[in-house]
């Protein structure tokens, strides 16, 4: 039986070559080879963060560990933290800065909306030393305007960190430019790779707070101050050694990051945008309602969408009999209620197509609507 088409929001599809280099014997982790492969992917991850002046880490674990490695080193016992809270993952990233000791301030909206940016401004008015912002909340689908709040950010002299977890290398973001202090995301999203890598991209403002802590970071495993030696080492193709890098998952990450790289990033952005502008009018014309409520607020990496009436989460268990794995809903308020199809790892409408052509098997739709509706846009100048 051919495999059933993984269309969740992470892990997502992974393509032969990187799996093929995942594939390869380990290699050692302060080898001439592997220190030269590990140096240009830290090296190349800067032009997929749009960040020519970041400080990048990738260490071994999961997303969860990305988050806590971003804001672990810069907040200390009593400081103040606003999170932009648009879901599921915001409400995480607050408990890791509670763990940390910060205070959180959480700005949030009803589901499917952002914050007004003037309650996040009012929130940093009362100071802070962090904002946080999910750029893509995985459990509503809903696009924040990280930029806006970056400029906020600065205005009150407040660093940013952007949870880039479903964003960073299929939706537009250029870190530098909009001058997003701390960037994290994880392998499995939209860089499409396996899972298994946290990876985080700090610039000089976030550095330079984390070098003038009083206290030590209360997270051994996450510390910079053990990383960031090694991290530059291999950068200046030198070895070094803190706790074994993932080498097979470094090396399929860095396969994965040459083929970013080879695309371009505004190619890449380009297309993620139409494929997710495809999915969603063929999910229009099936008429599944989205949960974030207006265009501007809409991720491209996902699509997150109400059950029709009378439809309930065994719709997930007859897409996946018709070959394509789709993801229930994960947010508490709407969880019941929605789900979410992943289309960040896709190379090609054709996947979308299937996909929805699934979904109308699914929902009992035997018209092709859907499916004509996402090659119809598709197929728009
Ligand atoms: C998936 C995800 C995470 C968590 O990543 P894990 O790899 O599951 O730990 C965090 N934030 C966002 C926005 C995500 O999509």
């Amino acid at each position: 039986m051919t495999q059933p088409l993984l269309m969740i929001p992470g892990p997502v599809e992974v393509d032969g070559e990187v799996l093929a280099a995942m594939a390869r014997p380990p290699m050692g982790h302060t080898g001439a080879g592997f220190i030269e492969t590990f140096g240009k992917c830290l090296d190349d991850l800067r032009d997929v963060f749009a960040a020519p002046d970041g400080q990048p880490f990738v260490v071994a674990g999961s997303g969860t560990l990305a988050i806590e490695l971003a804001v672990a080193n810069i907040v200390e016992l009593g400081e103040r933290a606003v999170v932009v809270d648009t879901g599921y993952f915001s409400a995480r990233m607050a408990d890791i800065l509670r763990r940390h000791g910060a205070q959180v301030e959480s700005v949030g909206a009803e589901v499917g909306h952002v914050p007004e940016l003037a309650a996040v401004e009012a929130a940093l008015a009362r100071g802070a030393k962090l904002l946080t912002v999910t750029h893509v909340d995985t459990s509503t689908g809903v696009l924040a305007p990280v930029k806006e709040l970056a400029a906020l950010a600065r205005k009150y002299n407040t660093l940013i960190v952007v949870d880039g977890v479903c964003a960073v290398g299929g939706q537009e973001f250029r870190q530098a430019e909009w001058d997003v202090d701390v960037c994290l995301t994880a392998s499995q999203k939209a860089l499409a790779a396996p899972p298994g890598l946290a990876l985080v991209m700090a610039r000089s403002r976030a550095l330079e707070a984390f070098r003038a802590r009083k206290s030590p970071v209360a997270s051994y495993y996450s510390d910079w101050s053990l990383w960031l030696p090694v991290m530059q080492a291999y950068q200046a193709r030198k070895p070094a050694y803190f706790g074994t890098p993932a080498v097979n998952l470094v090396v399929a990450l860095n396969e994965s990051v040459k083929q970013i790289k080879a695309e371009g990033m505004e190619a890449r952005w380009a297309r993620h945008r139409k494929l997710s502008a495809a999915f969603k009018a063929g999910a229009e014309a099936l008429g599944l309602r989205q949960v974030p409520v207006s265009e501007d607020v809409r991720a491209v990496t996902l699509t997150t969408m109400y059950y029709p009436d009378g439809v309930d989460s065994t719709l997930i268990g007859r897409i996946g009999a018709a070959g394509v794995v789709v993801a229930g809903g994960l947010h508490p308020a709407v969880a019941a209620r929605s789900f979410r199809v992943g289309h960040m790892g896709v190379d090609g409408i054709g996947q979308v197509l299937t996909t929805l052509a699934a979904i109308e098997q699914g929902l009992g739709i035997k018209t092709g609507a859907g499916v004509a509706a996402a090659q119809a846009r598709w197929l728009q100048p």
